[in-house]
């Protein structure tokens, strides 16, 4: 047996369904187990009731999961969930990512200002020239 992957004893199948069906990824539950990860496949590859059953909680957590999720873009994108808030929020963050992104501010400089004659005058009224006073 030298080089072969641990098997998983029958009496560890419901230890095994419970971790499944608790939301562990396939990897996680075959760390959890002391197991190779392809050591759950072949389980379920050669025990077809065992895969049917591994299938089933997986199923079952991604529900939970589901029914207690937040509405988010990456729901709808990773978990292809279409319930009503993830959808919104998946065409929501799609609009804004399409939304022509604002123009950055340019900072023009301000015209030259002339000062009109009319304004010149206007200043040597106000300020009486020293020899006029
Ligand atoms: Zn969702």
């Amino acid at each position: 047996m030298r080089g072969q992957p641990p098997k998983i004893e029958p009496e560890r199948y419901a230890e095994l369904l419970e971790l499944l069906g608790a939301g562990l990824s396939m990897p996680t539950a075959a760390e959890r187990m002391g197991v190779a990860r392809a050591t759950l496949y072949n389980l379920a590859a050669r025990v077809p009731a065992m895969g049917e059953a591994m299938q089933r909680a997986r199923a079952a957590a991604k529900a939970a999961r589901k029914a207690r999720h937040e509405p988010s873009e990456s729901c709808y994108v990773n978990d292809q969930c279409r319930l009503p808030g993830c959808t919104a929020a998946a065409t929501e963050a799609r609009a804004r990512r399409r939304a022509p992104q604002p123009a950055p501010a340019v900072v023009l400089p301000a015209p030259a200002r002339r000062i009109t004659l009319y304004e010149l005058l206007a200043a040597d009224d106000a300020q009486p020239l020293a020899d006029s006073a």
